[in-house]
């Protein structure tokens, strides 16, 4: 799922938490929950496992990239969230897995259990269901989810 998404998840479960370390642990998990739920990327990720030079998965990281650090940008300065270590850890534990996966995928040996359960969480519906969500509508789909919890 999106980064934007998992921000933005992380950013409201640390608006109605008292602590940092609970808006920290809810939104990591909330993480693997979020990606269970079929979002668009199955092809990428495919097409990139075949192919390491595969350029398709490469940018629609730092078009997620990017477009997350925006839209957190907006939501602080629009005041739509409340700038809070509770918001803040909500937004860090909400994309931290994202960001250990990518590193256990370069090293091939850090954060291997939270690869591990990520793999799973991907595949958990994915493998059950043959209709594969295509890029453009799991995106607009994602903009919609964000749009509806911020509202
Ligand atoms: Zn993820």
């Amino acid at each position: 799922m999106l980064l934007s998404v998992h921000a933005t998840v992380g950013a409201v479960i640390g608006q109605n938490v008292n602590t940092p370390l609970l808006a920290f642990v809810l939104a990591f998990i909330s993480h693997f929950i979020l990606d269970i739920i079929p979002h668009g990327d199955r092809a990428l990720i495919q097409a990139y496992r075949n192919n390491f030079k595969n350029k398709g998965m490469k940018y629609l990281i730092v078009f997620d990239l990017i477009s997350t650090a925006i839209l957190i940008f907006l939501l602080f300065f629009f005041q739509k969230l409340t700038l809070s270590q509770t918001v803040i850890w909500g937004i860090i534990g909400g994309i931290l897995p994202d960001f250990m996966v990518a590193i256990h995928e370069i090293t091939k040996k850090h954060f291997s259990r939270t690869h591990k359960l990520h793999y799973w969480a991907h595949n958990k519906l994915n493998t059950k269901i043959s209709w594969i969500m295509p890029l453009k509508l799991a995106l607009v789909s994602q903009i919609i989810i964000i749009y509806l919890l911020l509202k």
